[in-house]
């Protein structure tokens, strides 16, 4: 199966092979940042220790090589989410490519940018759409573009399990709409958005669609340019990458027209005293010193990830969320986030333990020697709509077992008895 097959890349992993608090390591936090196996990890280092240099400067053949690797990079990571490689900007995580959407897009509303730009321009009244679900950085960024323009920020509301549906979002979506920005699955319910009803009733309005894919990119086949998302966003260090990467991903002619927000060295083709005109995408969104070892080890990510296929990495990954919501299901006091049995979920599950705070259960699991991740995930209004400060979240990828699931519920059913609760 599937699974059987994928748990064997666990050694692969170095990470995982170690013991914590004095148990084997059951690592289930991949949704927060997930582990890397040895040849991302060699691949950065032979590009350190053999060819690091300036890249797109320099007569030298150091940096000819160094070039030549970042692009291929670029290449192999376009590839692997359906774009173009002039389709994807370096940025410093999935926040900061959220941002320069957001930045870009203010800048517009101030008028500058040209005449390319005005498409983006904002007036007051004008409104941006997200969900009540989103994480942090897919709202706080769309608060300051609406503080900073008159725009109005409505959005998607979740019900009481945190879910979201079409009829949801097409009640929130009028001709008023300009972004819809939502993610693509939830990293606090596992919940999958109905993307291609979506980006019809965006296009059905003439709004931008913004995608969220930190928490799909790293797990199944996606094809940006199929689905016909206009802009896209995720971090390398969620996809057996480094931390410090992120990719912005934009239809061409829209990055190409989006101002940049931030400005510099390795960005322009022309500089006076007076202004500047800047190169176009992706080399406008990419001002001053690039992630150049960063964006080498995620290539060899993404060719890691496409030799496991990312359709078995899905189906592997379903296959354990059903093994570790039917198990936490069966354990007394236990509220599960998100969608019920038998409905699609990614490889997370977030739940609330009655009477033990979320901090808690995360000490006593970790005593045994298992990661999971506890707090709001950055996703305060979600919880808080749920009636809950924090949960507990475990997720999975790739290198985990159903032993690992196993593991863990049987800690899981000891937490309640242990507080005594
Ligand atoms: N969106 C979602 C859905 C996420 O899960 C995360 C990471 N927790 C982010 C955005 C932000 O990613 P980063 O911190 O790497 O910028």
């Amino acid at each position: 199966s599937a699974t059987s097959v994928l748990a064997d890349l666990r050694a692969d992993f170095p990470l995982l092979d170690q013991s914590v608090n004095g148990h084997p390591l059951v690592y289930l936090d991949s949704a927060a940042t997930a582990q890397r196996p040895r040849v991302v990890l060699d691949a950065e280092r032979a590009y350190l220790e053999q060819r690091n240099a300036a890249v797109h400067r320099g007569a030298h053949t150091l940096a000819a090589e160094a070039t030549e690797e970042f692009e291929g990079a670029r290449e192999a990571v376009s590839r692997f989410v359906g774009a173009r490689p002039d389709e994807i900007a370096w940025q410093a995580n999935a926040t900061d490519a959220l941002n320069t959407v957001a930045l870009a897009i203010g800048v517009a509303s101030r008028g500058l940018g040209g005449e390319a730009a005005k498409r983006f321009a904002l007036q007051p009244g004008d409104e941006l759409v997200v969900t009540e679900a989103e994480h942090h950085a897919n709202l706080i960024p769309w608060q300051q573009l609406a503080a900073q323009t008159g725009a109005v920020l409505r959005w998607i509301p979740v019900d009481d399990d945190g879910l979201w549906t079409i009829e949801d979002a097409r009640a929130v979506i009028t001709e008023k709409t300009r972004v819809i920005a939502f993610a693509h699955v939830s990293n606090v319910t596992g919940m999958v958005a109905p993307l291609a009803e979506l980006v019809e009733l965006a296009a059905s309005v003439g709004a931008l669609t913004v995608l969220d894919a930190c928490q799909s990119a790293p797990h199944r086949p996606l094809e940006l340019g199929a689905l016909g998302v206009d802009f896209a966003a995720f971090s390398a260090h969620k996809m057996l990458g480094p931390t410090g990467l992120g990719v912005l991903y934009g239809r061409r002619e829209l990055l190409n027209a989006l101002p940049p927000a931030r400005t510099g060295g390795s960005m322009i083709t022309t500089v006076t005293m007076e202004g500047a005109e800047f190169l176009p995408a992706p080399q406008r969104f990419e001002a001053g010193t690039q992630p150049v070892s960063q964006a080498i080890a995620l290539g060899a990510a993404v060719g890691y990830l496409t030799d496991a296929g990312t359709q078995a990495i899905l189906e592997h990954e379903h296959a354990l969320a059903a093994r570790l919501y039917d198990g936490l299901a069966d354990i007394p006091g236990i509220r599960l986030i998100g969608p019920g049995a038998g409905r699609e979920r990614a490889g997370l599950v977030a739940f609330d333990v009655a009477g033990v705070h979320a901090h808690d259960a995360g000490q006593f699991l970790d005593a045994r020697g298992i990661a999971v991740r506890v707090g709001h995930h950055c996703a305060q209004p979600l919880h808080r709509r749920l009636g809950l400060t924090a949960s507990v979240r475990a997720s999975v990828y790739l290198y985990n077992s159903a032993e690992d699931v196993d593991t863990f519920l049987e800690a899981a059913t000891g937490i309640r008895p242990y507080f005594g609760v």
